[in-house]
């Protein structure tokens, strides 16, 4: 089995090198014959290779069995002319990794605005309110004139339909139980399109709970009655958004584990960004990017029938659990003693010494 690795930028490099290590001692400890090739992106390749995101990182994704994503600065990039490509952009839409699949989880030990929270953000990946994702051929944003700006957002009834199935089958796995997130009231066409194909889809998992929330009132809700939702399905930047504030809520940025998932290819990726604010002082949490590690071993071990996989993923998250439940093995933004590197050892430590 092969994963490839792509640091990315800021904390990346830092966080990155705690789940790599993570799984090469889960692979000596129960022998799952992974190996691991790295591809710089990010400022790393723009010195490099000229861009961001090199042809090759994509022709190479595609030819693995997984991707681990390190954040990336796309804010610090360059025009895309001058080789700032969107890393995100290119794997989601070119590995069809439509659905982002975002828990936002309070835990045992870890201090948190709610109580009382477990939930999942199923939020579509290829389209939306992404510039550089709309479009066959041009961006999805232009300038009119020097003081006008437009945007334009694609909504397909093909892309709905994927993430509807991807939220039900998730909600079948959990409390069965699908929010569907739209600001339908005002985007009556594109918001109503998502929210038609959603209940659509729905009724194929007769099941299931369906109910259905404006984001305004959903970003309250999130904070009063937590523990109302399970499995949310949403669009792309209305999923970006709420699942930043579904992880804060629930103890921090850096606890937000996430993978893109599509049917042929899966990446493993933090919630966060490269937070350029923290990077190089090894404070950095990496219980995110460990975390979705975690869920791309599930998703593989599924996909795949493979015990053994089933078994690391379970491993890893529940040495994660452990960690976090106990502040003197946390890092500082959740009020423990470690830098980043000292939480990857200590898992990697734990690790080794799991029955
Ligand atoms: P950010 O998520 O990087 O940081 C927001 C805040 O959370 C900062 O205070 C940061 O220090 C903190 N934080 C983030 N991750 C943390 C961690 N693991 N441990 C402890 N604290 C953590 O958001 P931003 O500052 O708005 O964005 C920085 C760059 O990242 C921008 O270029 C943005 O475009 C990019 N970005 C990339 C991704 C991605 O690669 N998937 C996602 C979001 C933003």
């Amino acid at each position: 089995m092969k994963f490839l690795v792509m640091p990315g930028d800021g904390i990346g490099p830092e966080i990155v090198p705690v789940a790599v290590a993570a799984l090469e001692a889960l692979d000596r400890k129960l022998g799952l014959g992974i190996s691991l090739e790295e591809v710089p992106i990010g400022f790393a390749s723009l010195e490099t290779a000229g861009n961001t995101f090199p042809d090759e990182a994509l022709a190479r994704a595609r030819d693995s069995d997984g991707v681990i994503m390190g954040p990336t600065d796309t804010l610090a990039y360059p025009p895309l002319s001058e080789g700032g490509r969107g890393p995100s952009a290119f794997m989601r839409t070119g590995c069809d990794l439509y659905a982002n699949i975002r828990p936002a989880k309070t835990r045992t030990g870890v201090p948190s605005a709610v109580d009382n929270m477990d939930l999942v953000f199923a939020r579509e990946n290829t389209e939306g309110f992404y510039a550089d994702r709309s479009m066959h051929m041009g961006n999805g944003e232009m300038m009119v004139t020097e003081d006008v700006a437009i945007a334009v957002r694609k909504i397909t009834r093909e892309a709905c339909t994927k993430i509807a199935h991807a939220a039900f089958k998730l909600a079948m796995q959990r409390r069965k139980k699908v929010t569907i997130v739209t600001k339908r009231n005002v985007l009556k066409m594109t918001d109503g399109l998502f929210h038609d194909t959603v209940r659509a889809i729905g009724a194929e998992y007769p099941e299931v709970e369906v109910d259905d929330v404006i984001i305004d009132a959903m970003s309250a809700l999130m904070v009063r009655t937590p523990d109302a939702f399970d499995v949310v399905c949403t669009s792309n930047m209305y999923g970006d958004i709420l699942s930043d504030l579904g992880n804060e809520l629930a103890g921090g940025l850096g606890l937000g584990g996430t993978i893109n998932a599509g049917d042929q290819h899966v990446m493993a990726q933090a919630v966060h960004g490269s937070a350029p604010d923290i990077a190089g002082q090894d404070i950095a949490n990496p219980t995110a990017m460990v975390l979705s590690l975690a869920m791309m071993l599930d998703w593989i071990a599924a996909r795949e029938q493979d015990n053994k996989l089933k078994e690391a993923g379970h491993r890893l998250s529940a040495a994660l659990d452990a960690q976090l439940a106990d502040q003197a093995t946390c890092t500082r933004d959740l009020g423990g003693p470690l830098g980043c590197k000292a939480f990857g050892d200590a898992l990697v430590k734990r690790l080794e010494e799991d029955a």
